[in-house]
């Protein structure tokens, strides 16, 4: 197809945030009569989930410390649940198990989705803890556990399947998705600061309304439209932290043991949740004994054909890198910077022996294969969903996301003109107004 030179709406990037808000946007103009799908155009410079949803674990999980996280996920799961066949999607649960030292900050997530009505279950005591995951799993050893939150809801969705599921909903609606069309720039009207006209390397595309959902790529389309690269953010405490960069990147560390998934089934034969362990527990190797950690620790895991075995993954790192010279291309498996090694399969593989008797001995099934991925996140380290220079409406989540495919509803219904309670307090003006959301002790820096 060519390059349209003119599109009412042009969105960058064909992953879940890109695909969801086309889809969504065209239901939305179609109900206020002011057009439909076919004012959309969404391009990518790759191909559809070329980025970080195309890779993603794919966990859809409420546990969040934040209320306002929570209360979006919640949303973000109603949409999952809306077709979960399009989707992918698993609802199979998720648990969160953690040490004391966690517990009361889950005993007020438990608290909070009892009252905004997400069902889960909440188990305390390292007793009850442990007699609890026996109930699921007959092989549960994991020691120094005193709570387990038990989201009834949410579970896991395909990757790649669900984006193509999307961007048939979307398409039948009229949108049209270009790739191999990459974002060179923005063209604004002389001394205006909205956007008039999307550069690319295929030639200008004149619009009126932009949406960027470019994942790890949000820093070169933000650079790209004259934004600051650092900021001041004002701290809970009324401190101004100055020039704080306004993107850094982790690597996330996932990969994927190569056995049997049904092999992980629960006592009753069923597939189980995703499980989530946090523990402050020393972590022993499975080969030989020796001490891997003293420090806190965590990993998830589920049973998944799409992967190929037991997928899941481990707390990310911070990549040290001045943010200007991380190289984000190559992207994901095919990074020569950013996929895990061998310290990741070793520790991975122990923590899931610690957990359960069936992982033990089974390292060597460890697919060797490249995983893992990038992500940028934010100065706090969650989403900022705002609209820049006028037109521009920005969908960084900071590497929350693949789970947020309700964001593009929200987007598309503010882009009509609604103002969404649930996304306003992910607004860029948070930093300098210092309301930023609460930090949990987790060791996982989205949790
Ligand atoms: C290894 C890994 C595991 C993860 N697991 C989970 C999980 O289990 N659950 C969860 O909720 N989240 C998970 N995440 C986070 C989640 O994947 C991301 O937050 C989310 O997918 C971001 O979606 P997106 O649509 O913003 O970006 P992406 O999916 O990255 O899509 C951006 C698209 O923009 C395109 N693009 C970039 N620059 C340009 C340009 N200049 N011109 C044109 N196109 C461009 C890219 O080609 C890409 O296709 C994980 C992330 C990683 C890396």
């Amino acid at each position: 197809m060519a390059l349209p030179s003119q599109a009412n709406y042009v969105i960058i990037g064909a992953g879940i945030h890109g695909l969801s808000s086309a889809y969504h946007l065209a239901l939305e103009l179609k109900q206020h009569g002011r057009g439909g799908g076919e004012d959309i155009l969404v391009i990518d410079k790759t191909s559809i989930g070329a980025g970080a949803s195309g890779i993603a674990c794919g966990v859809v999980r409420n546990n969040y410390f934040q209320p306002a996280m929570r209360e979006l996920m919640a949303q973000c799961v109603d949409v999952w649940e809306s077709d979960p066949q399009a989707y992918s999607y698993h609802p199979v649960g998720y648990m969160q198990i953690s040490p004391e030292s966690m517990r009361a900050n889950i005993a007020s997530i438990a608290e909070q989705q009892e009252q905004i009505g997400y069902e889960s279950v909440f188990i305390e005591g390292e007793k009850q803890s442990a007699d609890y995951m026996k109930t699921i799993f007959h092989d549960w050893q994991a020691q120094g556990i005193t709570s387990v939150l038990h989201e009834k809801r949410g579970g896991y969705a395909n990757n790649l399947k669900s984006l193509y599921g999307l961007a048939s909903k979307a398409e039948a609606q009229g949108v049209r998705i270009l790739t191999g069309i990459t974002v060179t720039g923005f063209k604004m009207a002389n001394g205006a600061t909205a956007v008039t006209a999307v550069e690319t390397d295929r030639g200008r595309i004149e619009c009126e309304y932009i949406v960027v959902a470019a994942g790890p790529w949000v820093k070169s389309i933000w650079d790209m439209l004259e934004l600051p690269k650092a900021i001041d953010v004002k701290g809970n405490d009324g401190t101004i932290h100055r020039d704080v960069p306004m993107w850094v990147f982790w690597s996330l560390q996932e990969g994927t043991l190569g056995i049997d998934p049904t092999l992980q089934k629960t006592n009753d034969g069923e597939f189980p949740p995703v499980v989530h362990v946090d523990s402050d527990v020393p972590l022993y190797s499975d080969v030989d004994g020796s001490l891997i950690t003293d420090q806190m620790w965590g990993i998830y895991y589920k049973p998944d054909f799409n992967f190929g075995g037991i997928q899941g993954g481990a707390a990310p790192f911070k990549v040290e890198t001045n943010p200007d010279d991380v190289a984000v291309d190559p992207y994901g498996p095919a990074s020569p910077d950013f996929v895990v090694g061998d310290d990741f399969a070793h520790m991975w593989c122990s923590a899931l022996a610690h957990c359960q008797k069936r992982f033990q001995g089974q390292i060597p099934k460890y697919k060797n294969e490249p995983s893992g991925g990038i992500g940028a996140f934010t100065p706090d380290s969650f989403p900022v969903f705002d609209v820049f220079r006028e037109n521009c409406y920005m969908i960084a989540d900071s590497n929350h996301g693949y789970k947020m495919i309700g964001v593009g509803q929200l987007v598309a219904s503010e882009i009509c003109g609604a103002r969404s309670t649930l996304l306003q307090p992910f607004r860029f003006s948070r930093y300098a107004e210092g309301k930023l959301h609460p930090v949990s002790n987790s060791p996982f820096p989205w949790s």
